[in-house]
This record gives structure tokens, sequence and C-alpha cells, in this order.
């Protein structure tokens, strides 16, 4: 057992993995459970991945050696400011959102100097959400980053590691602007990209009859799957890693009129270039175990978002 007890607050996709992992490899010892809705509450307790429910999240964090933030990036500041004042001393304090320094700016004013916050990022999820989709493998082999402050305890860092590691996923530290950056990159940008593709199909559907859904190819599929993932979230990961995601627009749109140019201008050499250099970038990405070689991009068992 590394924690003996553990409040998750938020019991959607990412807590109820957590809580079905902690229990695969008997990590946590009581596991409270809070979430803003009863019956999001009443889900988990009947589903069983939490010992106990509670009403208020100030009741949950009691008495709890790790507590985990796991509800929508923008609701991060309302959580800390009802949990500050009733956290153990010593306590550690992590979170699972998106974004990082956001976070960091809306939690860490509310915790008492004793208390460990150890800002936290799986990445790891699908696009379904709330308490019945988590499941226990979901972090088996992904990331988990980690962008601790310069003033939290290495011990502290050392515990909660173990902890992700336990849960099955590989961890590393960096800092929160790097990451912000990092997963606009790798992760907001290419979520906006869809929203934006399956936007125009949507509107040239009703031109063509349904036919868009009707031969619906893989390209097309898999950017329904992104596009599906859950709004709240994603409207928060926006509006919170604005800078970063709005610089990386800015070289896509660049990218995209340069491309945009070759068509027209049947420039068939840039475009064999520019489709090799993107074939081998997901050559490494199979290569670095962080997505199978399966056809429809082996989407069949596990997805990736966050
Ligand atoms: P989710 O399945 O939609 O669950 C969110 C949970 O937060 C629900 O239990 C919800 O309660 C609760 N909640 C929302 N507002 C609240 C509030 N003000 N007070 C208390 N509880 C509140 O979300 P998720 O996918 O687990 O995402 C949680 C966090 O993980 C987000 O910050 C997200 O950025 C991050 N994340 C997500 C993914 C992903 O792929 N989904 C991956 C990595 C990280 P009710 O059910 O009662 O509304």
């Amino acid at each position: 057992m590394i924690y003996e007890r553990v409040a998750l607050i938020g019991l959607g996709l990412i807590a109820s993995s957590m809580a079905h992992a902690m229990r695969r490899g008997g990590l946590a010892g009581h596991i409270a459970g809070h979430a803003r809705s009863a019956e999001t509450r009443a889900i988990a307790l009947e589903l069983g991945f939490v010992d106990s429910v509670h009403a208020s999240a100030a009741e949950a964090v009691a008495g709890a050696d790790l507590v985990v933030l796991a509800v929508p990036v923008g609701a991060m500041e309302a959580v800390a400011a009802q949990i500050g004042p009733h956290l153990r001393p010593g306590a550690t304090v992590t979170d699972v959102g998106s974004v990082k320094q956001a976070v960091i700016d809306a939690v860490a004013p509310h915790l008492a100097p004793g208390v460990q916050f150890i800002p936290g990022h799986p990445i790891a999820g699908t696009e379904h959400s709330g308490p019945h989709s988590g499941f226990a493998t979901l972090f088996d082999n992904r990331w988990w980053l980690l962008t601790p402050l310069p003033e939290t305890d290495l011990q502290a860092v050392s515990r909660l590691r173990t902890l992700c590691e336990a849960m099955g996923a590989n961890v590393d530290e960096m800092d929160a602007a790097h990451h912000d950056l990092v997963l606009a990159v790798t992760s907001h940008t290419p979520h906006l990209i869809a929203y934006t593709m399956v936007g125009v199909a949507d509107d040239l559907r009703r031109v063509t009859d349904s036919e868009v859904i009707k031969y619906s190819a893989a390209g097309f599929r898999d950017f329904t799957r992104i596009a599906a993932s859950d709004p709240v979230m994603w409207r928060d990961v926006f509006l919170t890693n604005r800078e970063a995601t709005l610089e990386l627009l800015g070289r896509f749109t660049e990218e995209l009129f340069a491309l945009q140019r070759a068509i027209r201008t049947g420039d068939g050499p840039l475009l064999h270039e520019y489709f090799t250099r993107t074939r081998a970038i997901r050559r490494g990405i199979i290569e670095a175990g962080q997505d199978t070689d399966a056809p429809d991009f082996g989407r069949i068992n596990r997805g990736q978002t966050g």
C-alpha cells in the first residue's frame, strides 16, 4: 500500500480509472470520493471503485494523505478553495488536468504551506467520460507527467511517482510551461483541428445528403472519435492553454497555406517530401510503444487523448 487514504475529487473517466488501477495493485487503503452530482456519487459507490462517497469535497478530503483533483480544469479553483482549509498537514495534493500552469495558478494559493502540491497529467484517456467509463489498464505503458514546484518536498514527489508507476505508467518530470507547449503540439491543437474538420463535414453533409457519414473513411472516422471528446473538458483546455495553442495554430495555418499552394501549382515533389517526413514521425511513435501498428490506427483497444 502506498497511501492509506486517497480522496478523489471528481469521479469521471480519469478518477475511476485511477481507482480501478489502485485496487488492482492494492495501492490505497481507503478510497473516498466526491463528485458534483448525487447521481455520479451513487454510481461510483454502486460500481464499487470507491469505499465511501461524500456530498462535499471538504468532507471527502478529511484525513486523506493523497488528494487527487480530477475535475475539468475550469473547476479546479473552486474545488481547491473548498478543500484548502480541510486538508491534513503534510498531505499531498495532485491533479490530473490537461493544462498545468493555469491549474497551478488556480490551486496553489488555496493550499497551506505544509501541504505538498504536485501537479500531474496522465497522457492517457478515451473519448468517453463519466464514472462508467474508467478501466484499470488505462495508464499501462502511458506517460504520466509531473510538474512539481521548486518548493515541493522530494520525498512526496517520489511517493507519488511510485503510485503512478504502480498504476502502470511511466513517469517524467518537467516544468509547467514546457508541459503546456508540448501538449499543445501533441494533443490540444490536433483536437481543435479534428473539431474543425468534423464541423466542416457536418456542414457539407447537408449538401451531400448523409454521404459523409455513410462512406466515412478511416481518416474522417478517426477525426470524429477525437471530436466526440467531452466538450466541457476541451473548452477549458483552450481557455487555459491559450498562448501555446494560438502559437501552434498560427504555424499550422502557415503550413496549410503552403500545402494548399502546392496542390494548386501541382507541386508533386513538395507534397511527396512532406508526406514522407510525416510518415517517419508515425513510425517513431510506434517504435516508442505509444501506439500499435494495427490497421485502423489500433483504435480498437485504446485511444489516447488529454
Ligand atoms: P469526466 O469523465 O467528465 O469527469 C469529470 C468529473 O468531475 C465528474 O465526476 C464531475 O461530476 C466532476 N466535476 C465537474 N465539476 C465539478 C465541480 N465543480 N465539483 C466537483 N466535481 C466536479 O472528466 P475526465 O475525463 O475524468 O477529466 C478530468 C480531468 O482529467 C480534466 O481536468 C481533464 O483535463 C483531465 N484529463 C482528461 C483526459 C481524457 O482523455 N478524458 C486525459 C488526461 C487528463 P458530475 O459527474 O457529478 O458532473
